[in-house]
């Protein structure tokens, strides 16, 4: 109801929006014209003539018309040029259609420029990218791969350079310096998580300012905005790598039992599933009399949806409306709280029960008996709070055993605890995760493919030990556990620009998302010509085998007469099924799909030719647009068939968009089957079974306007879905991002600052008045001792505690920075300068790094362990936020402590701080009695001209403890703030 006067107002306000443009455009074309009669030269000078009018004062804003009709005019006068692009001889034939220049303006204003496929978006971005180069910042612009990053930045580069701009690409693998060129082009074309990757390093990693790459986050225009902004939001961009400790992988040795599992429940489910079908049969021919046993088939069902939800005949028993109307009403049912105890009863039944809506596997008793006999209770987490109170009563030990005890019964702890979370990947990994639907192997190694494109993403990881599990399950290597050094998601990464717009076929249904997270308003730019494209019923059938069958038929049909089909599918598995299927009919044809992506381009510009049949799974984000081959225009243009409807109406829209462009003829229709993902587990059941129930013979089509409806319904449904994960993702990323601003803030202070002991002494000084904050708030009358003691044993300072006598605690404060201050000063004269200041910055990097990078650690396990309290009705975000707070004050405060100990402890080089140790004791003797080497340790020694960091060897000999657990040497504080630092 509210979305739909929304999209009223919507319309409205974009035609007003539209109108307003108009003028501009009159306004833009007449400039154009009187340009034609300038000079190349002439036109050429406009750049430095707009430069410098920036300079004076003049906004953007009021250039446009006249930077747009440059631009455009520049076109005109290459057409007919011949350039290379990436190696292929071209013709520049492009001059800016009216409707190009529109949507050029809505990306000038920030805004997502709707345009269809084949409008030209690529030649539209040109307009804004060099109005708003003209303030001389980096403007950049985003595609979805790196082929079509190349590719625009060198067909459109001889548009913009003709003018004077510099363009640049960023590959991932380009050394840094390369990358520090491009990005300090006027134009940098990249793709997305290159430019969020690059961010991560430049400000995460790198060790000097010459290692940054980025110089600006200015103005960035994302081409196939939702594939972007949509699509790969789900996935956080992530660097990480090796874990310095190496942890024996559970997942492989647990293996083999949980196979044996798994095999066990899919017979246990397929025994169940065909005696329920017996039973229905039986039924059946015996009618209604007895109503005693007329529930077990359906728990049968139940179970076997619990157990095995893809189970063949559970899904081919669910085409019949009958069966299906009783087991929905049947299953709702034993949800309910009534049934709560049944329902146990149920599961119990089974090794471990899926949720395939929420992608989650659990054992169950009976799965826990199954995999260890001899200890089934080996998958329970012991009870520590008790058996450690036990012990602690127990007289007849020594706190040395008991210690002993403790720190064991704590290894176990976690053993078990690694267990437990390594069976449950293992299950999701089996029953959930399917080759090459969402992963091919590739390579020996597994890699993701993206849902929504269909691509394959290398290098990107399930988290979680997800990815191990799947490794473990296909017999590759089971790679590392590893640790995350940076992190950022899509979203807060494309947050930071001044400016961002964005430029898709399909922006509409998705508009409340761009809206809300990106604060992008999406304008509809009508087409240069009127779309004549013809958009079908869809057709739905029971089962997959009819509904391919019946697109294939079409296909044959469509290609008999030369006219050129584009087949949609949704999964690598579909694809090769249909190319299978064509090749006996002796179709030839082309097979897009995440494995073969190298020549997509290649493939997709040949799809519009005479006779050419070309499958391809989901055309979300392909950058390349097909144009009709002679002759075809007759024939109807292209056709497009889809094979099932996706989850989200927009890739759908992509796909039907790929015909009919510029005005060309073209037609398109859905095929669907109840067997389908989407219909299998959203659409609302009700309406689809009363159809089902009057339903007709093998091979018929079903046409329903309801059913049209459901489907819609099913898809606004997992469209919401999505939009909650990505926006939770999102909220709980707001909390790690606000946290990153302030760590790279000081990461980036450290490498751009002349003097970093700036920084360092500002901390030094947090960390002082945090120290004597808590002092003085336990010891009443004014005591310092442990503070003076800390001092001491940090800075070679040698003050005692009388010093402090009759100060006010500024005064205390001010004292012990002033002698700190001053030992560094003297330090300092022993130091040679310049590499001082390189020292300075390597101290504070290096005190950062570990600890955040530690950090992002427990984040993560934080973010897992509150998603656990929700069953306590706490909401976790909070709980996140709470814990979040906690952990990065005490985060900050470790950081700080680490500065304050490595400070005096590290010099340039030895001739260095043998004079620092002679120079501090001779002052030391000069200022009094005190102790003259502060610390028992002194400074570290380093060899030769490296430097080195103290290393502490830390025994173990005390019980393992937590690092947020008390210290056990009694300070009250947390450990890792105490003695485990
Ligand atoms: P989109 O990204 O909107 O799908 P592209 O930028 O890939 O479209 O352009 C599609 C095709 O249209 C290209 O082959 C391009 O040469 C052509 N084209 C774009 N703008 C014009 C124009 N103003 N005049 C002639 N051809 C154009
Ligand atoms: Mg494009």
């Amino acid at each position: 109801m509210l979305s739909s006067i929304f999209k009223k107002f919507a319309g409205r306000a974009n035609k007003k929006w539209l109108k307003s443009c108009q003028s501009i455009v009159g306004r833009i074309n007449e400039l154009e014209s009187g340009y034609q009669s300038l000079s190349d030269d002439e036109l050429k000078a406009h750049t430095s003539q707009f430069k410098a009018r920036i300079q004076e004062g003049e906004t953007l804003d009021d250039l446009l018309p006249e930077a747009f009709a440059t631009v455009k005019n520049a076109a005109r006068r290459l057409v007919g040029s011949k350039f290379s692009v990436i190696g292929q001889d071209i013709e520049w034939d492009m001059i800016h259609y009216d409707v190009q220049l529109i949507g050029g303006m809505a990306l000038h204003q920030g805004r997502i420029a709707e345009m269809a496929t084949g409008e030209g978006k690529t030649l539209v971005s040109t307009l804004p990218i060099y109005l708003n180069a003209l303030s001389s910042r980096n403007v950049q612009l985003v595609t979805v791969n790196e082929y079509l990053a190349q590719r625009d930045s060198e067909w459109m580069g001889c548009l913009l350079s003709y003018l004077g701009l510099s363009v640049g690409c960023i590959k991932n693998q380009m050394p840094p310096e390369q990358k520090r060129k491009m990005y300090g082009c006027d134009v940098t074309y990249g793709t997305a998580s290159e430019f969020g990757f690059d961010y991560l390093r430049d400000n995460g990693m790198a060790h000097s300012a010459e290692e940054q790459v980025q110089r600006d986050h200015y103005y960035v225009i994302i081409d196939e905005v939702d594939s972007i902004l949509i699509d790969e939001a789900r996935t956080p961009l992530i660097i990480s790598g090796p874990a310095p400790i190496q942890r024996e992988q559970p997942y492989t040795k647990m293996k083999s039992g949980i196979q044996r599992l798994v095999s066990k429940q899919v017979s246990f489910c397929n025994k169940l599933a065909n005696a329920a079908k017996a039973e229905f049969e039986k039924e059946e021919e015996s009618a209604i009399e007895d109503g005693a046993d007329e529930l077990d088939p359906l728990a049968d069902l139940l179970l076997v949806k619990l157990g095995a939800p893809k189970n063949k005949t559970f899904m081919r028993l669910m085409e019949r409306g009958d069966i299906r109307s009783e087991f929905d009403k049947f299953e709702t049912e034993m949800h309910g709280d009534l049934n709560k105890d049944r329902m146990y009863a149920l599961k119990e039944r089974l090794f471990y029960t899926i949720d395939e809506k929420q992608r989650q596997a659990d054992l169950t008793e009976k799965g826990r008996v199954e995999l260890r006999p001899d200890d089934p209770d080996g998958f329970m987490l012991p009870d520590l709070a008790t058996k450690f109170s036990e012990l602690d009563k127990n007289t007849s030990l020594s706190q040395e055993e008991k210690d002993a005890i403790k720190l064991k019964e704590q290894e176990k702890l976690e053993e078990v605890g690694e267990d437990i979370h390594a069976i449950s990947q293992l299950l999701r990994a089996y029953s959930l995760y399917e080759k090459d639907v969402e992963y091919v192997v590739q390579g020996g190694k597994v890699v993701i493919v993206d849902e929504n494109t269909g691509r394959v993403m290398p290098g990107r990881r399930w988290g979680d030990g997800l990815h191990q599990a799947v490794e473990a399950k296909e017999n590759v290597t089971v790679e590392r556990e590893s640790r995350t050094y940076a992190t950022i998601t899509v979203q807060n990464y494309f947050r930071m620009y001044d400016k961002l717009a964005g430029m898709t076929g399909t922006a509409e249904t998705e508009a409340t998302e761009f809206h809300d997270i990106y604060k992008l308003n999406v304008a509809i730019i009508p087409t240069n010509e009127p779309c004549i494209r013809v958009d079908e019923n869809d057709v739905i059938f029971k089962s997959r085998r009819e509904k391919y069958n019946a697109a294939i038929e079409d296909i044959e049909e469509a290609n008999k007469k030369g006219q050129p089909v584009l087949v949609g599918t949704v999964s690598v598995e579909a694809s090769e099924l249909l190319s299978r299927m064509l090749r006996r009919k002796n179709i030839p044809h082309n097979v897009l799909n995440a494995k073969y992506h190298q020549q997509e381009a290649e493939i997709v510009a040949r799809a519009g030719i005479r006779g050419a049949v070309t499958i391809a799974t989901n055309m979300a984000g392909r950058g390349t647009d097909i144009k009709l081959g002679g002759g075809v225009k007759d024939k109807g243009g292209l056709l497009v068939v889809g094979t099932e409807r996706h989850e989200s109406r927009r890739i759908d829209r992509q796909l039907r968009g790929r015909c009919s462009r510029q005005g060309d003829p073209g037609r398109s229709k859905f095929f669907i089957s109840l067997e389908d993902d989407l219909m299998r587990l959203f659409a609302n059941s009700g309406p689809m079974s009363k159809i089902l129930q009057n339903s007709m013979e093998e091979g018929e089509p079903l046409e329903h306007p309801l059913l049209n409806r459901s489907i819609e319904t099913a898809q606004k449904k997992v469209e919401q879905q999505n939009y909650s994960i990505r926006k939770r993702l999102l909220q709980y990323d707001d909390v790690l991002n606000k946290q990153r601003e302030i760590i790279y803030g000081i990461r980036n202070e450290a490498l751009h600052s002349e003097d970093p002991s700036q920084t360092i002494f500002e901390l030094v000084e947090e960390e002082f008045v945090e120290r004597l904050e808590s002092e003085s708030g336990e010891s009443e009358a004014g005591s310092y001792s442990g503070f003076v003691t800390w001092l001491n044993s940090h800075f070679p300072i040698g003050l005692r505690e009388e010093d402090f006598d009759g100060l006010a605690l500024e005064a205390i404060l001010d004292l012990a920075l002033e002698k700190v201050r001053e030992a560094y000063r003297i330090k300092k004269t022993a130091e040679n300068e310049e590499a001082l200041v390189h020292l300075e910055r390597f101290i504070l990097l290096n005190s950062i790094d570990g600890r955040w990078q530690e950090h992002l650690t427990e984040m993560e396990e934080l973010r897992r362990s509150v998603s656990l309290r929700s069953y306590g009705q706490k909401d976790p975000l909070s709980e996140y936020k709470n814990e979040a707070y906690t952990y990065f004050h005490e985060l900050v405060g470790m950081i700080r402590t680490q500065l304050c100990s490595r400070l005096f402890r590290t010099a340039t080089n030895m001739v260095a701080i043998e004079n620092v140790k002679t120079m501090l004791a001779r002052q030391a003797v000069a200022r009094g009695p005190g102790d003259l080497t502060p610390t028992s340790r002194g400074p570290e020694m380093a060899r030769g001209n490296e430097v080195s960091l103290p290393k502490v060897a830390v025994k173990r000999t005390a019980p393992k403890v937590g690092r947020n657990d008390p210290c056990p040497c009694g300070s009250g504080k947390k450990y890792k703030r105490c003695c485990g630092r």
